[in-house]
């Protein structure tokens, strides 16, 4: 099986094209990005996901706003693209000036359109490990009955990715900044997939005993002097070791399409 997560991406971006082909004389799915801040990560970020449409037919439109946009302001802004049918998918860039509650935001994005799938009702899941979950299961990897270990238990990779790999009927546990070291290395010397999301560059390293046939999936992105290391070292005793630049940031911008493409044909 090739692992190679850019020749992966590759094909699947191919797929969304092949369907956006079909789509004579009928609508162009569309996606709509509000901005409200101005930081370098954002704006790459942003340019990535303008990137991928462009490369894959779809629209895009991107409504970048003044940082002191109100609250208020934004949350109309929302409103009127909830109501407005030429947009599929919306998402809101975060994160979000101070003064505006992320939180409030999430839930104010219609979950029909929700294609990050932050909202609770969205019937998406976030695509980061909704992204993984579609690779592992591509390389053939059996999931069902194995010893999953997650690492780190935030709103939008740790727990959806053990909400998902529990889905799948793995054995899980996760992992966080309270969990000791001994048990750490515990489960990570029996773990056979080990998710990895905490943004501490290296921590997974050769201090840790792995099983050979362990697949590590590294999320961490640590930006260090211009350089971007993930939470695991590259060259560990593992079967497979997802790298870092071009790994799972591949996969969730990728799912980020796939998302908008399934919430075009269930509305059509
Ligand atoms: P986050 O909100 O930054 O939270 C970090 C999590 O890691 C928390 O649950 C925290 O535990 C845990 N943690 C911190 N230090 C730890 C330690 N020493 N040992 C064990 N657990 C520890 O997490 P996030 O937003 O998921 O981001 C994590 C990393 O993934 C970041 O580097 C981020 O840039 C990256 N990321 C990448 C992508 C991608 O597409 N590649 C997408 C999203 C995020 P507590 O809950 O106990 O505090």
């Amino acid at each position: 099986m090739n692992t190679n997560i850019k020749e992966y991406v590759l094909m699947r971006k191919q797929l969304i094209r092949d369907f956006v082909s079909t789509l004579v004389g009928k609508k162009t799915p569309k996606l709509v990005i509000i901005q409200v801040n101005n930081d370098e990560a954002s704006n790459a970020y942003v340019r990535g996901k303008l990137k991928d449409s462009k490369e894959v037919n779809i629209d895009c439109e991107l409504l970048k706003l003044d940082e002191s946009t109100s609250e208020q302001e934004l949350l109309n802004i929302i409103e009127k693209y909830n109501n407005d049918d030429t947009c599929d998918g919306l998402i809101v860039q975060m994160p979000l000036p101070k003064h505006i509650n992320e939180e409030k935001i999430k839930l104010a994005v219609s979950p029909k359109k929700d294609v990050d799938g932050f909202h609770p009702l969205s019937k998406l899941d976030p695509c980061t490990p909704k992204g993984i979950l579609n690779y592992i299961k591509y390389l053939g990897e059996v999931i069902q009955g194995k010893n999953a270990v997650v690492i780190g238990r935030s709103n939008i990779v740790g727990k959806p990715m053990a909400k998902i790999l529990l889905r799948e009927s793995a054995n899980v546990t996760v992992l966080h900044s309270k969990t000791t070291r001994e048990d750490m290395e515990r489960y990570i010397e029996n773990a056979d997939i080990i998710v990895i999301a905490i943004g501490k560059k290296h921590f997974l390293d050769e201090s840790f005993k792995y099983k050979p046939s362990a697949i590590i999936i590294d999320v961490g992105i640590n930006r260090i002097d211009g350089t971007l290391y993930g939470d695991a070292k590259e060259d560990l005793p593992v079967r497979i070791k997802t790298p870092v630049p071009g790994g799972v940031g591949l996969l969730t911008r990728l799912t980020l399409l796939e998302n908008l493409i399934e919430v075009y044909k269930n509305g059509i």
